[in-house]
């Protein structure tokens, strides 16, 4: 009775785990690419199709078998374990024949001598682990229940082992797949990272550039800007000279010489120091131009400017009034020192060799000086005096310097 309930309770668990791993029967052909996947052992094809043929034809398969034994076809461990199945598969043709399942068993446990030389992994694959299901299955047939109940316990086992397998097998391909995905992932994270960076670094260098090109823009602006500054500062100061000086000779014009002249008597007076001035007029100029042209007249005329300024001191100022008449300023020099200064430039102009502008003759001029306190103390006053002393020279001969306040 408890041997019957121990029966019950078996084919219970059994088929149980059965329909949870779906195990039947398994034909060698489904499960052939399993192993040739998962096994190092090879099938050989016929067996496969030995297998197929025992389920549609016992006697023939069994025929072939033999021919196989005969033809001394040379079969690996595991390919003789399938062998001995399908002898077993093959001996059974009734359900309620004793000996038949008894020489089945025989086959089967034969099939088991040969487990320690095959992997335990293809041992507990379905093609092999039915082994145990037949075994269970022909023991109940002949009443042997503990047997079979044995049997198949070692049958869901493997079952189980062989699950449990495919299982951390597929869990692991999964998870290589999902490392390996995470990895791409990363990758493409990374190279999109690197791409930003180094777009980062190409805009950061185009500002740079912008930068570097604006900066010489701004210098060459600069430069430019102050080039045109120093320029126009350059032109002013030649219009101003311009301006301030005699176009033939380059001396001070008679502009200039009202502005100084009225700045030297004003800085005169307020120190109370000594200011004369004398007037020159070169005699009888007229013939000069007549005699040998303009042009030479005007060299003759750049020639006296020349003279004149050469006499002066470094404070006195040299100018020309207009047409043949030329003045200087003397700051602190009295009336003597004055008449000095004249009388030297007279002899230089009536000493100089005008000959290489063609003149066959010396040129001479009328000095007339006069001194600031001698007069109304305004520069026009001073000249006008000079002036009157200029014509006295001219009424007494020309070629000589006189001096105001007129002696007649
Ligand atoms: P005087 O002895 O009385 O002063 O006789 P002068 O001939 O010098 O005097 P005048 O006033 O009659 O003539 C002055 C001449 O000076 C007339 C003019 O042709 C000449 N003259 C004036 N300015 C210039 C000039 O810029 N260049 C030249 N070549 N001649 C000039
Ligand atoms: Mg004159
Ligand atoms: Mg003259």
């Amino acid at each position: 009775m408890k041997l019957f309930h121990s029966f019950i309770i078996f084919l219970l668990y059994s088929g149980y785990c059965c329909q949870l791993k779906g195990v039947e029967f398994v034909s060698l052909s489904q499960t052939s690419n399993i192993i040739n996947r998962q096994h190092p052992m090879m099938i050989n094809p016929l067996i496969n199709q030995l297998a197929t043929l025992s389920f549609a034809n016992k006697s023939i398969s069994t025929s072939k078998l033999n021919e196989m034994d005969e033809l001394a076809i040379r079969l690996n461990q595991a390919e003789k374990y399938l062998v001995f199945i399908l002898r077993a598969n093959n001996v059974v043709n009734d359900k309620f024949n004793h000996p038949q399942h008894l020489a089945a068993i025989k086959f089967l446990n034969e099939a088991k001598e040969l487990e320690s030389s095959i992997g335990k992994s293809q041992l507990n694959s379905p093609l092999f682990s039915q082994l145990y299901l037949k075994l269970s299955k022909y023991y109940l047939a002949i009443n042997e229940y503990e047997l079979a109940f044995v049997e198949r316990k070692v049958y869901l086992e493997k079952a189980n082992a062989d699950w449990n397998s495919e299982k951390d097998s597929a869990v692991k391909i999964l998870n290589d797949k999902y490392k390996t995905d995470r990895k791409i992932k990363e990758n493409a994270l990374l190279q999109n990272q690197t791409k930003l960076k180094n777009l980062q670094i190409e805009q950061a260098e185009d500002q740079q550039e912008v930068q570097i090109r604006n900066f010489f823009i701004f210098i060459t602006i600069a430069v430019v800007f102050l080039l045109l500054m120093v320029r126009q500062i350059k032109i002013r100061q030649v219009l101003k000279h311009l301006a301030q000086t005699d176009s033939l000779t380059g001396i001070f014009n008679r502009g200039t010489l009202f502005k100084k002249g009225t700045v030297l008597t004003a800085n005169a007076i307020e120190s109370k120091a000594e200011m004369t001035v004398f007037l020159l007029d070169l005699d009888h100029f007229k013939q000069v131009n007549e005699n040998y042209g303009h042009d030479i007249g005007d060299e003759v005329l750049k020639a006296i400017a020349m003279l004149g300024c050469e006499t002066m001191r470094s404070r006195d100022i040299f100018a020309r009034l207009g047409g043949e008449e030329f003045v200087a300023v003397l700051p602190d020099a009295n009336l003597e020192e004055a008449n000095a200064i004249a009388e030297r430039l007279r002899e230089k102009i009536a000493a100089f060799d005008f000959s290489e502008y063609g003149l066959k003759h010396s040129i001479s001029a009328s000095f007339g000086v006069a001194a600031l306190h001698q007069v109304t103390p305004k520069f026009d006053t001073l000249l006008n005096a000079a002036d009157e002393a200029m014509y006295s020279a001219k009424d007494q001969g020309r070629n000589q310097v006189r001096s105001y306040p007129l002696s007649h």
